[in-house]
């Protein structure tokens, strides 16, 4: 399985549009250490030669185009991307599929929960469906797993498992509306398997308790939360800032972090994704960047490749 990180950081990107925070302003006037990152988003790719989106991020156009694998045959209106997974209805993780409307056959996979808000309550998605041959939505089980494979049957060989994580939906969708869906289907994690290979990708991640240390411990690489390094930090930037445990994500640092709790299994790679743009651990100078790369983990960058 082949795997490439187009996208590394949490919404907003790294800089983001309206921040002025000491990572942000370092890295628009040159003197960061540290990498500039668009917003998360991964592509894989198993047997056949066409590739599969794992979310659909705001970057999403960029990304291809930084990205000669996914570029079309010279002469051909025909993409090699053939589906896109989401895990969930976050505006970071779908607002890219507008920009994969251009007729082309794809296939959608998510939980019938996320396809509901997506198709009945937003009617800029009907531009997906304007002839009957354009995008296939798949609903996806949770827990159970389902075969990547792109209009046409052309099999990947990639099995993938969508394991439920947080049961908030977006803001966008109401209290009313939210009743109507499955409180299991509001965010998953992903599990990929290709030949005996597992990939996990996790970039929303509320806690950590024994059942998801038991699916992690299996992985040969993990892409796991890193967005925030301690509750606290939006709030130091934006005073009513929420805290990451209210965002849906655990921090990376301090005793209850997921550094702590998670450099313990046994997991070839592991990478923090994900990442958003007032994390201290994105400067390769300080104190943060150091514990991690200490305690085994990297920070994912754009442009990186897995081959398991
Ligand atoms: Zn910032």
């Amino acid at each position: 399985m082949e795997i490439k990180v187009l996208g590394s950081a949490a919404g907003g990107g790294f800089p983001q549009w309206n921040c002025g925070c000491p990572n942000c302003s370092a890295v628009r006037t040159g003197s960061f250490q540290g990498k500039a990152r668009s917003q998360a988003q991964i592509a894989v790719r198993g047997d056949s030669s066409s590739w599969f989106l794992l979310g659909a991020s705001p970057d999403l156009r960029l990304q291809i185009e930084n990205t000669p694998e996914l570029h079309p045959l010279p002469g051909v209106r025909q993409s090699p991307v053939a589906g896109v997974v989401l895990t969930s209805a976050d505006l970071d993780h779908v607002l890219g599929l507008l920009l994969l409307r251009e007729f082309q056959p794809i296939r959608v996979f998510a939980a019938e929960s996320i396809i509901r808000i997506l198709r009945e309550d937003n009617s800029f998605m009907r531009m997906m469906n304007r002839v009957p041959t354009q995008v296939q939505w798949c609903p996806t089980p949770q827990r159970a797993a389902f075969e990547l494979d792109g209009v046409g049957n052309t099999s990947s060989g990639i099995l993938a498992t969508q394991l439920p994580l947080g049961k908030r939906y977006p803001a966008y969708v109401s209290d009313e509306r939210a009743l109507q869906l499955l409180p299991e289907e509001a965010s998953s994690g992903l599990l990929l398997e290709h030949r005996g290979k597992r990939l996990g990708y996790f970039p929303a991640v509320g806690q950590v308790d024994d059942e998801l240390m038991k699916t992690l411990s299996k992985l040969d690489l993990l892409l796991f939360d890193g967005t925030f390094w301690d509750e606290e930090e939006l709030s130091r930037v934006e005073s009513s800032g929420p805290t990451a445990q209210h965002m849906g994500h655990i921090p990376v640092g301090g005793p209850q972090g997921s550094l702590e709790r998670l450099t313990a299994l046994d997991i070839r790679n592991k990478v923090f994704i994900h990442v958003n743009n007032t994390n201290p651990m994105l400067n390769e100078a300080g104190p943060e960047y150091r514990q991690i790369r200490e305690a085994g983990w990297s920070v994912a960058e754009d442009g990186w490749q897995f081959t398991l």
